[in-house]
């Protein structure tokens, strides 16, 4: 506390990141990033973009990438907006287009920072509870509102709206924004940028952190119709015009193109996933269906908390989630083959 502060500082509950510690040979299934890295050609384009040219600042409108992204969806670059990580983007979308009179809707349980985000901004927020099978249940987001946000596929429960869900929700209120947050939808959800050109009530928010094993680069990006990519190009000029680097814009746009990398990658960890999930049942773990890549579980007889710290101590890093409404997981981060052998070696020993 400093009498330095801006008041609205000294109200702020900041989103806590998951632990990234320095030490060698850990097993890291704690915050969901890829265990294959990107793609060779992401990591030569990002190779040749350091060199005398970052002295010069980036293109403020990151077009290449803009465009990569727009092709695949055969849209235009004035669809697809970029940011410095979809927390950026996100954090546009609350400021510029999350905030109405009416309260913002999003699950109780779900991505933590949305919360955090309605501190910043001054949102008025309502948690609608998921069902007792930790589903999101559209039905109850039909009430006034001033908008929606969720995670498609939900964290940190990894359980996929299917498409006409999404349809329904947007059906529900045509004067309502919708904003789908798809971090994890490369492992096996369905995508709602489909629908966005015949939705203009539709955001749908994608980040190269987890599919494209970009974490570190820190790329997201959101696909809406032109008046949406323009509110958020609005905020984004009045904060940071140049949110994406000479780096980021040359390795995330090779990454975008190198389809043949990303696809087998996703395949190879939604395959480990089913394998993982099978491995904690056959522990007495109960497993939620998941469409991510990670798993949430908890077990039968064992306090999670105990078991994240036994598992540290063995060099195995998961996280643990304990709240009233949602009782007491292990969220497992989906590794190499011999990670999620690790992973399940320790636990029956732990067990
Ligand atoms: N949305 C959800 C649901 C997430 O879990 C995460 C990762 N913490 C993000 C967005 C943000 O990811 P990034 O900023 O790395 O793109």
């Amino acid at each position: 506390m400093s009498r330095f502060w801006s008041p609205i500082v000294s109200t702020l509950k900041p989103y806590v990141p998951g632990e990234q510690p320095k030490i060698a040979n850990l097993v890291k299934l704690n915050t969901n990033e890829s265990p294959y890295g990107p793609s060779p050609k992401a990591l030569a384009a990002i190779a040749e973009a350091a060199g005398d040219a970052l002295r010069l600042y980036p293109d403020p409108t990151s077009m290449a990438l803009r465009e990569a992204i727009a092709a695949r969806h055969g849209l235009s670059a004035g669809e697809v907006f970029v940011g410095n990580g979809s927390d950026e983007v996100l954090a546009h979308a609350f400021m510029g287009l999350l905030k109405h009179e009416k309260p913002l809707l999003y699950p109780d349980i779900s991505y933590s920072f949305y919360p955090v985000y309605c501190g910043l901004y001054g949102i008025e927020a309502v948690e609608i509870p998921l069902d007792d099978a930790f589903r999101i249940r559209v039905a109850d987001y039909d009430r006034p509102s001033g908008a929606v946000i969720l995670p498609n596929p939900n964290a940190p429960t990894g359980i996929a709206l299917p498409l006409a869900e999404i349809e329904a929700l947007l059906a529900q209120d045509r004067e309502r924004l919708v904003v789908v947050d798809e971090a994890y939808v490369d492992f096996g959800a369905e995508s709602a940028v489909s629908l966005v050109p015949a939705h203009d009530n539709l955001l749908v928010v994608q980040t190269f952190s987890k599919s494209r094993g970009l974490a570190g680069l820190r790329v997201g990006f959101a696909i809406g119709q032109r008046p949406l990519i323009e509110g958020l190009e609005r905020v984004k000029d009045s904060f940071n015009s140049y949110p994406l680097d000479r780096l980021a814009i040359a390795g995330a746009t090779a990454a975008y193109r190198d389809e043949a990398w990303f696809d087998d990658k996703r395949r190879t960890i939604m395959a480990s996933r089913e394998r993982v999930a099978e491995g904690l049942a056959a522990l007495g773990f109960e497993v939620l269906p998941s469409s991510a890549n990670f798993v949430f579980a908890r077990h039968g007889q064992r306090a999670g908390a105990d078991l994240a710290a036994a598992l540290r101590a063995r060099g195995v890093l998961v996280r643990h989630f304990a709240k009233p409404r949602i009782g007491d997981f292990l969220r497992i981060s989906i590794g190499t083959d011999a990670e999620c052998d690790r992973l399940l070696a320790e636990l029956s020993a732990i067990l």
